[in-house]
């Protein structure tokens, strides 16, 4: 079943009980303390906290979201993308826990023919919170096996915003993906074998003094109790797709196909290049995601994130053995597979595409300037036995050549070796006293003889002329 299949039958399930359905909110984030748009109940947070009222007490989306907190993930485990869709239905004060669960079961669980997703029964698991008896027997309820109900704790299974309001107990829907994957034993027991797909936020309580989530106050029961879920569009379609991880599916992997024309390899016969493949396919979608929504190239912010992910992406392809432009190639072959869903994206792809072509073509320029001396710096750390390019190599890379130390970690990892970034940023904060103390030099010895006529005409009175200029111009 296609991903966008995958997406329709859930909006749809939703529909037919009685949600209201909108379309994804922007990835811009409307909330200033977060870049990008995290997760499906953000745009929904002024009727979850009670601040406005919703337009329908249940209501459903599809939600793009990017989340750069895994950009570390991507390609190493099979179900973090930094780009990636979250499906989830919302109770404002409406029907809660039983309900959530049932709907959830059910459409994991129906035949395909019948609308549903088929899961096989035996292959669910769920986690509860530890004081959540009332979870563990509505699961229970809807024909789960006793024993694939874990318990977890604080930690893991309880939702706060992270300051005063609303929280509560969580429940988590996980697929084993059989024997050849992992340990027995449930999610508790192994987190790759057993994958999370759903998550069901059962908001009950007011809570406040929030240190941490081991350490808050719950100070009594909510008015109205609110259902948030979501369930991961990607970690679905892998799964029900029968592929090796969210990368291989429809909408992800015609550019890992594109990349392999280009690099002239083949995905699948070397662990490490397929790490690059697969963070090439993420990147790329990410990038166009974003784009999309209007961020650009920058030194700060979204714009910064987004300049990370297209180098990555060309740094990316380099290790595969591409010196020359990648991009041309892989956004478009990105849109294609994305513009099912996504038909908006063809209004501002000309634009869009030519903003990363331009930010690519800048990239090479000073990769080409400083990737000689990157690779003296590397050979002359792995000779010396430290292991590590020196903080004043990383220094001059940055300041001479213009890498940034990120690029400079990220391309010394691919040649086996770290960065001494103490020694790298002790020098960064030399160089800036340095600066601000010419900057107090140059205030001190400027020849300030010209400000000092300027301060003796200004202290003359001066006639203001403005009224009577003016109204002698308007006639
Ligand atoms: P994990 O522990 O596996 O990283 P999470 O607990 O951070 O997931 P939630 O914040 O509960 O996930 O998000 C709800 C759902 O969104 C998850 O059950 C999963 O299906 C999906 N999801 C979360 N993060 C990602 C990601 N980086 N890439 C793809 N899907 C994701």
């Amino acid at each position: 079943m296609r991903t966008s299949e995958i997406a329709k039958r859930y909006l749809d399930y939703f529909k037919a009980h009685d949600h209201m359905v909108v379309p994804s909110a922007s990835l811009i984030s409307p909330n200033p303390t977060t870049l990008f748009t995290i997760a499906g109940m953000v745009p929904f947070i002024p009727y979850l906290m009670g601040e406005q009222t919703a337009p329908h007490p249940r209501m459903a989306s599809n939600q793009k979201c990017v989340r750069t907190l895994d950009i570390d993930e991507v390609g190493k485990t099979t179900r973090h993308g930094t780009f990636f869709q979250m499906l989830g239905n919302f109770s404002f004060g409406d029907y809660f826990k039983e309900e959530a669960i049932h709907y959830a079961y059910e459409l994991l669980t129906s035949p395909q023919s019948k609308g549903g997703y088929g899961f096989d029964p035996e292959k669910l698991w769920m986690t509860t919170f530890t004081d959540d008896e009332e979870a563990r027997s509505m699961w229970k309820n809807e024909g789960v096996d006793p024993e694939h109900i874990q318990i977890m704790g604080m930690e893991d299974n309880f939702w706060t915003t992270g300051g005063p309001g609303p929280g509560g107990p969580c429940s988590e829907i996980y697929v084993d993906r059989g024997p050849e994957f992992g340990v027995e034993g449930g999610p508790i027991a192994d987190e790759n074998r057993y994958i999370e797909i759903w998550d069901l936020v059962f908001e009950n309580y007011e809570v406040d003094n929030v240190k941490s989530k081991t350490d808050l106050h719950i100070v009594g029961e909510l008015e109205n109790k609110n259902i948030d879920t979501g369930a991961g569009l990607e970690r679905l379609a892998y799964l029900m797709q029968g592929k090796n991880n969210i990368y291989e599916t429809d909408e992800v992997y015609p550019v890992i196909e594109a990349a392999e024309k280009l690099s002239g390899r083949k995905y699948g016969e070397d662990a490490a290049a397929d790490v690059k493949f697969r963070v090439v396919a993420d990147h790329v979608r990410s990038a166009l995601m974003i784009m999309s929504d209007g961020v650009r190239p920058s030194n700060n912010g979204r714009g910064y994130v987004l300049r990370r992910l297209l180098r990555r992406t060309v740094q990316a392809m380099r290790v595969l053995g591409v010196n020359d432009p990648v991009l041309p190639t892989l956004f478009p072959t990105s849109k294609t597979a994305m513009e099912a869903t996504y038909p908006e994206l063809n209004k501002t792809f000309h634009e869009v595409s030519e903003s990363a072509y331009g930010e690519e073509d800048a990239f090479r320029r000073t990769l080409e300037n400083g990737i000689a001396i990157l690779d003296v710096a590397v050979n002359k750390a792995k000779k010396s036995g430290s292991e590590s390019v020196s903080g004043e190599d990383a220094f001059t890379l940055h300041d001479t050549y213009g890498f940034p130390i990120e690029l400079t970690l990220e391309m010394a990892a691919d040649q086996g070796v770290k960065v001494d970034e103490n020694k790298f940023r002790e020098l960064m904060a030399e160089q800036k006293s340095r600066a601000r103390a010419d900057a107090l030099k140059k205030r001190h010895n400027v020849d300030l003889s010209v400000y000092d006529d300027f301060k003796k005409t200004l202290a003359k009175p001066i006639d203001f002329l403005g009224y009577t200029d003016y109204s002698s111009r308007s006639k």
